[in-house]
């Protein structure tokens, strides 16, 4: 008799991958504002791969839920060459969430200072735009162009993961000099 255990994964191996099969197109405005940005400055070629440093400058942790949705094996970002590292020194990329509170604004600029150019500064979430449903809150600085220069903004509350990925994709076609 086989056994339960085999039969079940005996069914999974057969199902095939899990994994999104096509990945979403960037937004077109997201994408525009990306172009503008990358025609202010010099163009890097990265060798089709980007390294990105979560900052969260207050969020609600929303956003980071749906940034660790990017990372399991339905969207699995590492497969465009795409990964999260520790460190800002080793960063392509500053994917900034929340709000900017008033006690994270100096390590916000820090952070980008540590940055090494060419770097890209990408504000998440409704809140990242203008401080969102925390606008005018007493302990919050504003959106996080209020604080850093930002290069593309992915909109929503949160931004659902197909956003955040289309996002970063237009980010890495960009990296790659196939934009703008
Ligand atoms: S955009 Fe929404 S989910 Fe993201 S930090 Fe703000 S309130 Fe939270």
């Amino acid at each position: 008799m086989i056994p339960p255990i085999a039969k079940m994964l005996a069914r999974h191996l057969l199902k095939g991958p899990h994994t999104m099969k096509d990945a979403p197109r960037p937004d077109p405005d997201g994408v525009a504002e990306l172009a503008e940005a990358l025609g202010r400055r010099a163009r890097a070629r990265l060798g089709r791969s980007l390294s990105i440093r979560e900052v969260d400058a207050g969020s609600c942790n929303g956003c980071e839920l749906e940034i660790h949705a990017v990372n399991h094996p339905i969207y699995d970002l590492e497969r465009f060459g795409i990964r999260f590292v520790a460190s800002p020194r080793h960063a392509d990329v500053l994917l900034v969430t929340g709000p900017v509170t008033r006690n994270m604004e100096e390590a916000l600029r820090r952070t980008v200072e540590a940055t090494p150019e060419p770097r890209w500064i990408v504000a998440m979430g409704d809140c990242g735009k203008d401080g969102g449903c925390f606008a005018g809150s007493y302990a919050v600085v504003g959106g996080v162009s209020d604080v850093v220069p930002v290069d593309l903004h992915i909109p929503g509350c949160p931004p659902s993961p197909r956003q955040i990925l289309a996002g970063l994709l237009a980010l890495l076609d960009a990296a790659d000099g196939r934009l703008g």
